[in-house]
């Protein structure tokens, strides 16, 4: 099975330069190929991957620069973008920005490629034009080498292998279905009432945080400090992610050992922001949690959950999911009646109909679990016999509205 082994590099400051430089070229080819592209597309034509190459070669000779990156690396680049246009479109795919885009590059052959352990910390990689580079041996490689990246984050840089690692993949995992709900104030709960929670960012971190943004309020644009101050946020905010990283994968793993079938909401971003300030007949609560610094985590953190959970199921074998997030915290688990008003706090749901009571968030997963059964055991059937239980839409704008409007009140 391919897997994927990142280490942090400790480059020397020539090799630094070096790679800043590489990334430049590769930043500067995607976004003339991008160009092009979009140029061929407005006069109804079209240019692949192999006719960029070709040009590349030829575009060579008058920009002696471009020699300077290994050529692999480049056309690398291309096909990253041939398969960034297959998957969004040629208008969808984004410019590399000088600014926001860090350095990022892939050695696709790994027979150009020799990786070393040198020490009982420490390894080596040789790759084509850089002299031998020290990174982190922080964790066995354990397969055969297929590629390298190079990639920035902030100040440090990184290697990531991918290996074939000659694991069999699993096919089945024997094991049950869990329903997962992704909270504001819990960060996760589980259909069997497991909750995982971990703070993502300290008070400390959040002091450091809001004083940093007062900060670069005052600086001037295009100013040093300005860049000081932006480069101190990055690291706090690089070490928030870090954590919830690290909270994902093993959450993600838990759930893959122990669960055959993993069913995720299917979250609309749009929703969640709406529920957040509510409407004027209805305001929301706890709108301080679900806004500013806490919801930027979580959002990310959503995303990031799912990745984890694909990856981890991999190794187990789990099924992953994703059903709709509509009415999963108004409806009774017990008795599938779907009430707004059933969901008393943020904390408990007491069905108005049969009278079961439930942490909400416990329910909720319930349900999330009981429309994934429903997707894989019965198909689209099932789906649109729920759907048929869900109320109709209230005419007056009255309490009830944002639930006609599909918004779960969280
Ligand atoms: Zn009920």
């Amino acid at each position: 099975m391919l897997s994927g082994r990142k280490y942090r590099v400790e480059f020397t400051p020539v090799q630094v330069e070096f790679a800043e430089q590489i990334g430049g070229i590769c930043r500067s080819v995607w976004n003339t190929g991008l160009e092009q592209r979009r140029a061929y597309r407005k006069r109804g034509a079209f240019i692949g991957y192999a006719e960029q190459c070709k040009q590349l070669a030829d575009a060579k000779q008058d920009f002696g620069w471009l020699a300077d990156a290994p050529s692999h690396v480049l056309q690398q680049t291309l096909k990253d973008l041939d398969q960034a246009v297959k998957t969004h479109g040629t208008w969808k795919v984004r410019w590399r920005s000088h600014r926001k885009w860090s350095p990022s590059f892939r050695f696709p052959d790994a027979k150009q490629i020799v990786v070393e352990r040198i020490s009982r910390r420490w390894g080596r990689v040789k790759l084509p034009k850089f002299e031998w580079v020290r990174f982190r041996w922080s964790r066995p490689l354990g397969g055969i080498l297929r590629s390298a990246t190079i990639t920035r984050d902030g100040m440090h840089w990184f290697v990531s292998f991918l290996i074939e690692d000659g694991r069999p993949i699993p096919q089945t995992h024997p094991g049950p279905a869990v329903g997962i709900d992704r909270g504001v104030v819990v960060a996760v709960t589980t259909s069997d009432g497991d909750f995982h929670e971990r703070p993502f960012i300290t008070d400390g971190q959040r002091q450091r945080y809001r004083r940093l943004q007062r900060q670069l309020a005052r600086t001037r644009k295009g100013s040093n400090r300005r860049k000081r101050v932006v480069a101190r946020l990055g690291t706090v905010m690089r070490r928030v992610r870090s954590r919830r990283a690290d909270f994902n994968a093993q959450l993600a793993a838990t759930l893959t050992r122990r669960y055959g079938m993993v069913v995720l909401e299917d979250l609309n971003t749009k929703n969640m922001t709406a529920s957040a300030k509510g409407t004027i007949e209805q305001p929301g609560s706890r709108v301080a949690q679900k806004s500013g610094l806490n919801k930027a985590i979580l959002d990310k953190g959503w995303y990031g959950l799912e990745l984890a959970v694909n990856n981890a199921a991999r190794y187990t074998g789990s099924k992953v999911i994703k059903v709709p997030a509509a009415y999963t915290s108004q409806t009774c688990s017990a008795c599938r009646v779907v009430d707004a008003r059933s969901r008393e706090s943020q904390a408990r749901f007491a069905c108005t109909s049969c009278g079961h009571v439930e942490h909400a968030d416990v329910n909720a997963a319930k349900n999330i679990k009981a429309a994934g059964l429903a997707v894989s055991g019965r198909g689209d059937l099932a789906i649109r016999r729920s759907v048929k239980r869900q109320p109709p839409r209230p005419r007056a704008r009255h309490a009830a509205a944002p639930a006609a409007r599909g918004i779960p009140v969280l």
